[in-house]
């Protein structure tokens, strides 16, 4: 396919971050393309669970936990605005999450993540058995400790990717679908995406700024060469799969966010029950491991009994979280070029992406 067309801004990868951002671009004014090699977010930001939980996830005072926590203070607005613009509903539950601990090694750590939040302002208390038991009366029988999250919550980010798609549409921005980017080529003063072979053969389309959002793909995309010996080289984005497994319950039976050790249970507002997840480094493997699925659900039972039985009626679907060299997103300019990094946002990427959209708009426009 050859797009004669010239926009203001061009982004790679059409995920909650690519979507997000072409957003905030479009409502400044600037004509924006997304081109994704499949259909728009049909990966990672289709694949995941949706918790918005720096409760669960900080565990220090570092640049990206904070924005964990500002995103979290942003999704209010950031949804209600999206459904207003786009018509569409979005399941948004600000549920809180209860961290179980049913051994003194397990509560340990729930009480020094605690102590690392605190800089943040994060804010957990302690419970008692009853009070844990009233939130999630589903739990297994037997004394535990419990920290609750009441600013942890969950959205739906099909929802949500949905709601962007609809609100880019409406904006007049090109939406561009199974074209695979394989190199961003200077071009004057702007830049080309290239598609076809290594070398990138077809120009697909021209840009004055392009901004790089292909999640746990991007360093597969070959940036303009001339960049390569200024300033640090963008981290290497690298796939962590992640299994999620789901069935269907009566809506409100489980209420709060439920976790432990790293395992976490919750139900949309729809009654979709999800379960979840481990981390793997497989490469982009797109089968779900059956054993990978058992020991999800074996934790699960012993957590929750008799929540996902029987196992049969269960689905099951992997994702690829955008992991990352290093700490936190890359989320920075090439020097000297008008080419922004975006990704790496690993397993927080549907939470971080109000902060992360807002910041590159203003960026970019300033
Ligand atoms: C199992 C699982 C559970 C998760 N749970 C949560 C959670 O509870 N909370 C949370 O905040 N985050 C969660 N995450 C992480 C979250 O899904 C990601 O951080 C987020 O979706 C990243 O968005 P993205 O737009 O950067 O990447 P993606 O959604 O992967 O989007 C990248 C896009 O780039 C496209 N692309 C790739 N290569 C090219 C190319 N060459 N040319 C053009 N397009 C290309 C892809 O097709 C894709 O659509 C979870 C992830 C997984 C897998």
């Amino acid at each position: 396919m050859k797009l004669q067309n010239t926009f203001d801004i061009a982004i790679v990868g059409g995920g909650i971050i690519g979507l997000s951002t072409a957003w905030r671009l479009s409502q400044r004014g600037f004509l924006v393309a997304v081109v994704d090699s499949g259909p728009m977010a049909g990966e990672a930001s289709m694949a995941a669970a949706g918790m918005l939980a720096p409760g669960g996830e900080a565990h220090g005072d570092v640049p990206w936990a904070r924005h964990t926590v500002e995103a979290r203070r942003m999704y209010p607005d950031f949804v209600a605005e999206l459904k207003g613009a786009s018509g569409l509903e979005i399941d948004f539950r600000e549920c809180g999450a209860l961290d179980v601990a049913s051994n003194d090694a397990v509560w340990a750590d729930l009480e020094s993540r605690r102590a690392a939040q605190e800089p943040l302002g994060i804010q957990a208390r302690e419970i008692g058995e009853a009070e844990g038991r009233e939130l999630a009366p589903l739990l297994r029988p037997g004394s535990f400790r419990a920290l609750f999250y009441s600013d942890d919550a969950i959205v739906d980010p099909c929802q949500v990717n949905a709601a962007l798609e609809n609100v880019l549409r409406q904006a007049g921005a090109a939406l561009v679908t199974r074209e695979r980017v394989t190199a961003i080529a200077v071009d004057g003063d702007g830049y080309t995406l290239r598609t076809g072979g290594a070398a990138g053969d077809n120009i697909l389309l021209r840009a004055g700024t392009v901004v790089l959002a292909a999640g746990a793909w991007s360093s597969q995309i070959a940036l303009p060469e001339r960049t390569a010996s200024l300033g640090p080289a963008p981290r290497r984005a690298l796939p962590v799969r992640g299994h999620l497994v789901e069935c269907r319950r009566t809506p409100g039976m489980l209420r709060p966010i439920v976790r432990e050790n790293h395992l976490y249970v919750f139900q949309r507002g729809g009654g979709e029950t999800l379960t979840g997840s481990n981390e793997e480094r497989v490469g982009f493997d797109r089968n779900p491991s059956p054993a990978a699925v058992e020991e999800i659900l074996d934790r699960t039972d012993r957590l929750l009994p008799g929540l996902f039985a029987p196992r049969e009626a269960n689905s099951a679907w992997v994702g690829f979280r955008p992991g990352i060299e290093g700490e936190g997103p890359e989320l920075r300019r090439l020097p000297e070029e008008r080419i922004w990094l975006a990704y790496g946002h690993y397993r927080n990427g549907i939470l971080l992406a109000p902060h992360t959209a807002a910041y590159l708009a203003g960026e970019i426009a300033g």
